[in-house]
């Protein structure tokens, strides 16, 4: 945390888009034309932390501390119903901390918890399979976009996914079982998908097709093993893709332009908001 707050204030860093040498007190960089290159002095901080600023971290540290508080709020209604359904929270549990879907955004007006839903996990298989799934995709979608465009298009395709579902669930119920959107939706399958939808715009972008051929199978396969399995949240993926997808296709999310400060302070923002729909979820919740 310290090493985070150490500002340099002389000498060069490395411009964290191009990773020539640039002097910190540079508005731009002569290299790439990235805007504030030294990011007011604390790229060397950011950097320690990985391509991706830390984020992941962040995402696997944050999902594991809340998969823990939804089970010890409610320790009496833990199930374990086989392999897949080892040591799940209760309903209970995991609307009070921000579940999304049908029920909690139409019938209970909780609309930020399309923010929220994706910290939030199941069981234990469900969490190891997902913050695998990101551990492997999301180094490589900072190291193509940038740190704070990974937290953008995650944070978009989690919104996506989970408005989708939860849409799906409320307004699609006559269509057969297995094309139902849910009632209750948790999971970071919505944003991995996004990861996926990212790396697949990556490809067709830049024109590396073998990132962008990967990817595409991967999500087509992951997407088929979802009509499978019980309980998977196939509009949630559908959603995540999409959203990944179109949100990489802006021209501000150009993975062949720099990224500058506003991008930070857009993902920021975008945690800042996540966290407060978590926060917002318990305290509308215990009232
Ligand atoms: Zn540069």
């Amino acid at each position: 945390m310290f090493k985070l707050l150490k500002r340099q204030t002389s000498g060069s860093i490395v411009c964290p888009s191009c990773n020539q040498l640039v002097q910190v007190k540079e508005p731009v960089c002569p290299h790439c034309g990235r805007h504030n290159p030294s990011i007011w002095g604390f790229v060397r901080s950011l950097r320690s932390l990985g391509y991706d600023y830390g984020f992941i971290s962040l995402v696997i540290w944050g999902c594991i501390g809340l998969y823990l508080a939804t089970l010890l709020v409610d320790v009496g209604g833990i199930t374990s119903s086989g392999t897949l359904n080892l040591l799940s929270p209760s309903s209970r549990s995991l609307l009070l901390f921000g579940a999304t879907g049908s029920i909690p955004v139409f019938l209970l007006g909780r609309f930020w918890t399309v923010l929220s839903s994706a910290w939030l996990h199941g069981g234990l298989f469900h969490i190891a399979f997902n913050l695998v799934w990101i551990n492997q995709t999301g180094p490589l979608v900072a190291k193509c976009y940038g740190a704070s465009r990974l937290v953008l298009i995650y944070t978009a395709a989690s919104m996506v996914g989970s408005t989708l579902t939860s849409v799906a669930g409320q307004y699609l119920d006559q269509l057969p079982p297995i094309l139902h959107g849910a009632r209750l939706s948790i999971g970071a399958s919505g944003g991995i998908f996004g990861l996926f939808g990212a790396l697949v715009a990556y490809g067709q972008i830049t024109g590396d097709e073998a990132v962008g051929r990967q990817y595409w199978g991967y999500a087509v396969v992951l997407f088929l093993i979802g009509f499978i399995m019980p309980a998977v949240d196939n509009w949630g993926h559908l959603g995540g893709f999409l959203g990944g997808y179109a949100i990489s296709r802006l021209s501000w999310l150009n993975p062949s332009t720099p990224e500058s400060h506003r991008h930070l302070l857009a993902a920021i923002t975008c945690l800042v908001l996540t966290v407060l729909s978590i926060v917002a979820s318990v305290g509308h919740g215990l009232r």
